[in-house]
Formats: C-alpha cells, structure tokens, sequence
C-alpha cells in the first residue's frame, strides 16, 4: 500500500468513527443531560451547523493545507532531520497530541487576557445554550492560527500523508465534541487528568469567577498543573443570563466577523439598511419554507428557534432570542 493509499484508508476509518461519535453524543445528551430541556434546535443550531462546521471548516481547510502549509512545506520540509520518523504511529501521535495540547492551553488563556486576541476568540463564547456542536464555533482567524500551528508541525517533520493528520483531526473533533457535550458525566479521579462537561461548560459559563479559569482542551492537566481549576459543587444555572457573555453579540456568522473589527448594534443595522434587512430574512425564511415542505407537523415550542424562524416580514425583532 502507497504512502497515499494508507492515508486515504486511515481517513476513511477515522470519518466513520467521527460519525458513530455524534450519533453517540445526540443519544447521550438525549439520555442524561446536563442542562435538563436544551433543545435539539437549540439557539444558533443552524448558525453552528452550516456556516461554521460545514461551510467555514470547508473553506479554511482549503486555506491552511494548501495555501499555508503546503508552500511552506514546499520550502522548509523538515523531514530530513525528523526524528519522529521511526516512532510508533501511537508515539507520533502521543506526542503532537500532548504537545498541541499544552499550546492550546497558553493560547487560550493569552486569549482571555489579551484584548485585541479576545476578539478571535469570543465567538467561541457567544452560545447561550451549549451543547456538542458548540466547539465548533469558532472566530475564523483562531481556526486558522491554531490548525496551522496544530498542523504544519506534523506535516513539516512526517510529510502531507502522515496518518497522524487524520488521527488527529478525529481526536480533535471527538474530544471537542465531548467537552462541550451536554451531558452528565462524572470521571471521579480522571478528572484530574482528561477534560469533561464537568469543567468545561464552566468555561462557557457568565461568571466572573470563571472568566480565566477551566482553559484545558483535551487534558484537565494544565488546569490542575497551572492552577486555573474552577469547579464548584453546583452548576451554573439554566437561565440564558447564566450563559454566553455577559454583552450583546451578533446571531448572524458573518455579523460576529465584523463585530470583532468595529463593535455595532446589530439591531440599529437591521433597522437600518433594507439590504441587511433583506439578508437577514433569507435564513428564516428558507427555515419555514423547509419546515412548510418537509415537516408534516409543526415542531414542538421548545424544538424550534423561535428568534430565528417565527418572523419572516422585515423586522428587527428577528434578532431577538
Ligand atoms: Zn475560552
Ligand atoms: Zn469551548
């Protein structure tokens, strides 16, 4: 089998478990929740699925492997002096776990303490109700900082079809997924060592307490290490104002872009300019033709995003949640 061959191979395996995963996730949430009564169709679902996971993640993919990455690679290729190349697949990918890990960490909390970084990076806590789709969204300019620097060691030291890359990218996914799930876990003694929903949705949480605490990703380590651990007895409360950010952000993907530019009222725009207006009907819109299509009954109160899809006439009010 070719270099490239078993790259496919292992891609497709890790792709099927990718999707086992969230088939996992939804029952888990379903079954044991964290939060009892988040909705399936939770706030900025859509926003979440389409423009980040699926379009945004397309797109950036593109940008840092072949336009980042591989002319770097094309200059630089480290793979002369790799001294990885003999190691164990686990090995290598033991190590640009453990080391992208602790980078993560640093970065995360450089970004909570900086301001111009905090741009980049409160997207990421903009959801109100989080649940295992909320890690995706993520400031494009984070994504493409980090998986450049996640990514070009690996593909500098083991070449453009090591099976770390793939590897990787599912724990990555699977972990990210986890972490943000809303789901009752307990790890007991774990705790000290993998990151759960038990902190991390502290992370997501509109406390001060918690603003520059729980920055781990994938290993809690770095939290118990560096002496960044909140984690109280109780949870942080079902009330939208226990959640998200504590200021008014944008629900539109490309608003919370602009937003972290040149700060504005999202509804005085709308209200605004017709053009904007306009655009911002076209999701609720689409939504309840959709639903007028496709779904035989009308969804549940609770299943349905009511800011984003009970108005379909020009109004400012779409934007309330
Ligand atoms: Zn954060
Ligand atoms: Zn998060």
């Amino acid at each position: 089998m070719t270099e490239q061959e078993t790259f496919n191979h292992v891609s497709l395996i890790t792709t099927i478990i990718l999707f086992c995963w969230i088939a996992f996730m939804i029952t888990w949430e379903r079954i044991s929740p964290y939060r009892k009564g988040l909705p399936f169709f939770r706030e900025g679902f859509w926003v979440d699925l389409v423009w980040y996971t699926l379009i945004q993640s397309y797109f950036l993919k593109i940008l840092i492997f072949d336009y980042i990455i591989a002319p770097i690679e094309s200059h630089y290729s480290w793979k002369g002096i790799s001294f990885m190349a003999d190691w164990p697949l686990w090995a290598q990918v033991a190590f640009f776990v453990v080391t992208h890990d602790l980078y993560i960490y640093l970065f995360h909390r450089f970004q909570h303490a900086n301001k111009f970084f905090w741009r980049t990076h409160e997207a990421h806590h903009s959801g109100k109700q989080v649940d295992f789709m909320a890690g995706s969204r993520s400031h494009a300019v984070e994504i493409i900082i980090n998986q450049t620097i996640e990514f070009g060691p690996i593909i500098l030291l083991l070449g453009p079809y090591s099976p770390v890359i793939p590897i990787k990218a599912m724990l990555d996914a699977t972990l990210g997924m986890f972490i943000h799930a809303n789901i009752n876990v307990k790890l007991g003694k774990l705790k000290y060592f993998l990151n759960s929903p038990e902190l991390h949705l502290w992370h997501h949480a509109n406390y001060q307490e918690v603003f520059h605490a729980n920055f781990s990703t994938k290993f809690a380590i770095w939290d118990y290490l560096f002496g960044t651990v909140y984690f109280p007895d109780h949870k942080p409360g079902d009330k939208p104002e226990n959640w998200g950010l504590y200021y008014d952000y944008p629900k539109d993907y490309f608003a919370q872009h602009a937003f972290s530019v040149k700060r504005f009222d999202e509804r005085q725009l709308v209200a605004k300019y017709k053009w904007l207006a306009w655009y911002y009907n076209l999701r609720p819109g689409f939504i309840q033709w959709f639903k007028k299509t496709f779904l035989s009954k009308p969804l549940p109160v609770n299943d349905v995003n009511l800011s984003e899809e009970k108005e379909v006439s020009v109004k400012p009010e779409l934007l309330d949640v």
